[in-house]
């Protein structure tokens, strides 16, 4: 199927118990054991199937199977937000004493859970500009378990190369993680390269504005087997699960599904950030008008872009459509097929001060520290989703004084150009 067939159609058809269309909303705890010869298969993985809701729910298992396929990963793990899916992605193969080496081009809010909570746990993360792939290799020792990058780097809105550190990884032996949250039906990762897909579902997936969640994607295509000395939590017995291995215990099911069984009977069972089935739900609403309202976004984000490059007193517009360095338009267009996005960045002359006053000024667009709803908003990142993180490292992720950010929704493109514009003439 295609994918936005595969948004409407994929992992469910009617319900078994009363043929109903929509997928219904499974609010429960735990489920009827057949006997006590099933409830000991079911515990010992001998036959996959519902337990109890914090490990895997079937309202969430519908929106798992969709995501995995509309993303051509062989399985997913729906979890509680984007934060809970990033710390999850990395936390999965890296223990104490082994390091990550992560983009600097990423959210505030992963650069410190990776940079200051991750520390305290014993893993490293080491910082490294994109912008030259060949820096992913140059981090690397025998201790690296993972990279990680945004597709579309939220606020900087640099495309990542993502084949290019892809292929890094595979020669090394190391997995890509990859958070599509600003690019789903742009870009699709595993497509160059990637092992694993995280999202903030909260963002474009919801699209509404009403839920926080967030989903892991394994693409099933990376071979921890080959590479068994990197990966001891995936290849060696698991003291917390009777001495599973869990690459065994996957082939046992038939699928490459290591990396997202570990996660779901182990991180997920241990520290229990499951998505509610409510929210599942709402996710599953929003995946079936994504590719609509993706296009949407696209087209009025494009618009305006090209607005605000041609206002005075704007200094800079940060839009992936409007690069003119040759290198870096060619990686943009490699990895973004499906459009430019809805994230439009720019700088204005007066600085943080005129910032300010321009998103005091707007009427129409929200001001809120979220991006991907289908109302327009902007944000100020210096001094609000970056505020935590040091002038420096600010700076490192593109996130300058003057800087505001909108994400462009799907209102009527002739509303948000006027909104801007009132905003700018109060602004002065
Ligand atoms: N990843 C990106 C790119 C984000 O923009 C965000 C939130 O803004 C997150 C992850 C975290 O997601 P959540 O807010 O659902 O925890």
């Amino acid at each position: 199927m295609h994918k936005n067939t595969i948004c409407l159609h994929h992992g469910y058809r009617a319900d078994p118990a009363t043929n109903s269309v929509a997928v219904p909303i499974y609010q429960t705890t735990s489920y009827q054991f057949d006997d006590t010869a099933q409830a000991a298969r079911l515990f010992g993985l001998e036959e996959l199937g519902n337990i109890y809701t914090r490990i895997m729910n079937p309202t969430c298992d519908v929106l798992e199977q969709r995501m995995a396929a509309f993303e051509g990963g062989v399985a997913a793990l729906a979890v509680a937000s984007g934060q809970a899916a990033s710390a999850m992605s990395v936390q999965n193969i890296a223990q104490a004493g082994d390091n990550i080496v992560v983009s600097t081009d990423i959210y505030g809010g992963t650069w410190n859970l990776f940079g200051n909570t991750l520390k305290t746990m014993g893993i490293e993360t080491r910082f490294v500009d994109p912008s030259d792939p060949e820096n992913f290799r140059r981090a690397t020792d025998d201790k690296t378990r993972a990279y990680y990058g945004e597709t579309l780097a939220n606020p900087k809105l640099r495309v990542f190369p993502i084949a290019e550190v892809a292929a890094i990884g595979r020669e090394l032996g190391v997995p890509l993680i990859m958070d599509n949250t600003a690019a789903p039906t742009l870009c699709h990762p595993f497509e160059h390269g990637a092992a694993v897909i995280v999202y903030s579902m909260t963002k474009y997936i919801g699209g509404h504005g009403t839920s926080i969640g967030g989903m892991i994607i394994d693409g099933g295509n990376f071979d921890w087997e080959n590479h068994a000395a990197r990966f001891p939590m995936l290849t060696q017995p698991d003291p917390s699960y009777h001495g599973a291995v869990w690459t065994k215990a996957a082939k046992g099911l038939g699928a490459p599904i290591a990396y997202i069984l570990k996660a779901r009977t182990t991180m997920l069972r241990d520290m229990g950030q499951a998505m509610s089935p409510f929210n599942a739900w709402m996710f599953i609403q929003g995946l079936e008008t994504l590719p609509l309202r993706m296009r949407e976004h696209c087209r009025n984000a494009e618009t305006v872009a090209k607005h605000l490059a041609a206002k005075p007193g704007v200094t800079k517009v940060i839009f992936p459509g409007l690069e003119d360095d040759a290198d870096i338009k060619k990686r943009n267009e490699a990895h973004m097929a499906g459009g430019w996005g809805g994230l439009v960045g720019f700088e204005m002359a007066g600085g943080a001060a005129q910032g300010a006053k321009f998103i005091d000024a707007l009427k129409l667009l929200y001001h809120v520290a979220n991006i991907g709803d289908v109302r327009s908003l902007a944000i100020h990142p210096w001094s609000t989703t970056h505020q935590q993180l040091s002038d420096e490292e600010k700076i490192a992720a593109g996130v300058t004084e003057g800087y505001v950010r909108l994400s462009v929704g799907i209102e009527h493109i002739d509303d948000i150009i006027a909104d801007l514009d009132q905003a700018f003439a109060a602004a002065g």
